[in-house]
């Protein structure tokens, strides 16, 4: 039984670093080589359909059936130089791992030839075989069919695989009748709108300002473990987490692997991505070792926020087969050991005009600051107003095993921003009616005259927030590492887009009022600080003390998803995505239902792999163990030495008793998940799966094996140990 774990000890033993060998010493000359950019567009297309294309790209113009196929033929004609001979529509459905979408998407048509007759109708719209990607009931309601439509904001790119090369071109996957079914669609609709409220409070300081693009550097962690190691735990495989596994003596407790020096198989790992990324066009940058063993981080270069999301999915799937090259397995479960730091998707989020402003970046200059503390209040109320929808935008069964726990952001929306904007804040909520006489400067009498440039040092940021400023943008670190960033996107960008939009109608009020206008804002925002102060926390965010503070202040603590998905119900919450035209009804209903039938089925594939792991393999092996001391004992008696068997009767009962509740625990857990099974009611039946079967069963099942495991000879135990999962590569 145990034989699979010390075959896969063996081959780690044995493993080599993978040899690299790049295109060329320069990035440079082969970063994008597989995207169809700007560069290339540029090359390819003739300058009224490059110009015609850059309009639709940047001022959303509708794009035509000459340019369609004008660009369809020069996609076509670089494609095939390249040596691809499929295309297909790339697309992010509403659930499920990049790998569920990926391996679904991916499909290779049997004719060869298919790219060759590749028109703009092609480009533009195609209908996927799409009938088993969850819609929530939308295609039942409206109509049976969805469709593929390009998103010419993100550039087309090649994928190679075994198979050979296929051209990807990314799309939203809509109904016929218009109602989204995935991630893209909602979010492309989301950073229209913040454009368009940004801009329009941009205007009221610079009317050249035309366009505000909202940006997303994503920060992405994972756990990277040996292949075969990997492969014999069934629960990594089926579920990307450990569902048993005692906590080694050596954890991250020495803080040793953080910035450690990256071991050589990883290095190969990490260089071959970084190539294989490069040619996509994905501009990753950092890299470095986590906190936890074996945990690491890759981070791009910021982008726009639709392509810097693309280009996040991407780099998973890329990460996957790269891992597979060098016999690893990546693990984007926000928390696959207990005991050790979860995985997060850090989303640093600003906002930046067309003529390179940072509007979140504080300024030497006063003027440039009024703008910057608009900019930043409006955002923090926005926070304060959705915090429930912004919990919810991160909620999965996954990532509640990590919000909450004792080292990752709680499950409470908070944001920090530290003391010198703190004060500032303070300072302008109490500096009361402002009279402005001719010559004065408003600035200083507004107490924003010297914001410092640079606000946080390393000592001053918090890392413990959910929702921090660093600096020069804000930092949403709650969201999980396996989600697709679109979602905590879309509610961020919309509440921000639907508070800016807010905000400029009451400041258009008051100077149509006769009010100065810096005053008007000024007394605007002065009167959002109360609100505003309410979700800032400076202090430890994983500590109690914060959960009671959060309670007093009335703040929401939404510890699972089924609980945290119900603001989905909320009529505010429709009222919102109506406002700002990202969403009907029908549509956050069909997301709020997918997402709880996705949590009943992860919960009950956990359940299901907890009770086969305990009864097939853990209590077999408790088993024979015990058979073993029994004959010893029997020895014993045997030659005589009665008396010295008494530590051993004590181990063989600890043994029965651990046996009998691990039996106990896995057959009422499994009949429990027989009740819930027939409840009707979505929501009810995922409330039931959290309570009555996660909450009730799985840390006390869980307690009694690693109890075992302790006690059982090490030859015999089956699954790969913490030790040697998180510290052999
Ligand atoms: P940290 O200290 O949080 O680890 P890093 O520098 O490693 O910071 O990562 C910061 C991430 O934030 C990078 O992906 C970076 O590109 C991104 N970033 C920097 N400035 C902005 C910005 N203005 N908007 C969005 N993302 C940004
Ligand atoms: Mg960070």
């Amino acid at each position: 039984m145990a034989r699979q774990r010390f075959d896969a000890l063996r081959l780690v033993e044995e493993r080599k670093p993978v040899n690299i060998t790049p295109p060329s010493s320069k990035v440079s000359d082969y970063f994008g080589e597989n995207t169809f950019g700007p560069s290339i567009m540029k090359e390819q297309l003739s300058s009224d359909i490059f110009n015609r294309l850059q309009n639709a790209i940047h001022r959303g113009e509708r794009i035509d059936e000459n340019v369609a196929d004008a660009v369809a033929t020069s996609l076509k004609a670089w494609a095939i130089s390249k040596g691809v001979t499929h295309y297909t529509h790339w697309f992010q459905p509403l659930t499920g791992s990049t790998a569920e979408k990926h391996d679904a998407f991916f499909e290779l048509s049997s004719d060869g030839l298919a790219i060759e007759r590749f028109k703009g109708s092609a480009l533009v719209r195609q209908e996927p075989d799409a009938s088993s990607f969850p819609s929530g009931g939308l295609r039942q309601t409206f109509e049976a069919r969805g469709y593929t439509a390009w998103d010419p904001t993100s550039p087309a790119f090649i994928i190679e695989s075994g198979s050979g090369k296929t051209l990807c071109i990314p799309t939203i996957f809509v109904s016929y009748t218009g109602e989204s079914l995935d991630n893209k669609a909602p979010l492309l609709k989301a950073l229209e709108q913040v454009d368009k409220a940004a801009t329009s409070v941009c205007q009221i300081f610079d009317r050249s300002i035309e366009k505000v693009q909202a940006s997303l550097g994503c920060e992405q962690e994972f756990f990277l473990i040996d292949r075969a190691l990997a492969d014999a735990r069934p629960d990594i495989l089926l579920t990307g987490r450990t569902l048993f596994g005692r906590t080694p003596p050596k954890g991250q407790q020495l803080d040793d692997h953080y910035f450690g020096s990256i071991p050589s198989r990883v290095t190969r790992f990490l260089q071959e991505l970084e190539i294989e990324s490069y040619k996509l066009g994905i501009p990753i940058k950092t890299r470095h070792n986590e906190v936890a063993p074996s945990q690491f981080e890759v981070a791009p270069i910021f982008e726009e926020v639709n392509v810097a999301n693309d280009h996040n999915v991407l780099l998973m799937d890329l990460m996957k087969k790269v891992a597979s090259r060098h016999n690893f397995r990546v693990l984007f479960h926000e928390k696959p050991f207990q005991g050790m730091n979860g995985s997060g998707k850090h989303n640093n989020w600003s906002l930046i005009t067309d003529k390179g402003r940072n509007l979140l970046q504080p300024s030497t200059k006063a003027k440039e600051n009024l703008i910057f503390i608009t900019f930043f209040i409006n955002i923090l109320k926005a926070v304060y107003d959705n915090a429930d929808l912004l919990r919810a935008s991160i909620a999965s069964a996954s990532n509640d095993f990590r919000l909450g726990a004792n080292e990752a952001p709680p499950a409470i929306i908070s944001a920090f921003i530290g003391t010198q904007l703190y004060d500032i804040l303070t300072e302008l909520e109490h500096n009361g009616d402002i009279k402005v006489k001719k010559g004065d400067n408003i600035y200083m009498k507004l107490g924003i005259s010297k914001i410092p440039p640079i606000l946080l040092d390393n000592t001053d940021r918090n890392r413990t927030s959910p929702f921090a400023f660093t600096g020069n943008k804000f930092e949403f670190r709650a969201v999980g590492s396996n989600s697709n960033n679109a979602r905590a996107m879309t509610v961020l960008n919309t509440a921000v887009a639907n508070q800016l939009d807010l905000f400029k109608k009451e400041v258009d009020k008051l100077i149509e009022q006769d009010e100065k206008k810096e005053v008007a804002i000024i007394d605007i925002l002065r009167s959002y600080i109360p609100s505003v102060k309410k979700i800032i926390f400076e202090g430890n965010g994983y500590g109690d003390e914060w959960v009671k503070e959060a309670k007093r202040r009335g703040l929401s603590n939404l510890m699972d998803t089924p609980r945290a998905l119900s603001v989905l119900k909320k009529p505010a919450t429709s009222r919102l995505f109506k406002r700002m035209k990202i969403m009907t009804q029908a549509e956050v209903d069909a997301r709020h239902e997918i997402r709880l039938q996705n949590y009943i089925m992860k919960m009950q594939i956990e359940s299901r792999v907890m009770a086969d792991l305990a009864l097939n393999h853990i209590a077999p092996t408790a088993i024979r163990y015990q058979t073993m001391l029994i004959e010893n004992v029997r020895g014993l008696k045997d030659i005589g030495l009665e008396d010295q068997t008494e530590e051993t009767m004590i181990t063989i009962q600890k043994v029965a008793k651990h046996l009998n509740q691990v039996k106990k625990l896995a057959n009422d857990m499994t009949q429990e998940r027989k009740r819930i099974n027939n409840i009707e009611n979505v929501e009810e039946k995922a409330i039931a799966y959290c309570d009555d079967v996660k909450e009730k069963y799985f840390e006390e099942l869980r307690w009694h094996v690693d109890k075992l495991e302790t006690m059982i000879d090490d030859e015999m135990w089956p699954l790969p140990k913490y030790r040697e999962l998180l510290f052999l590569r």
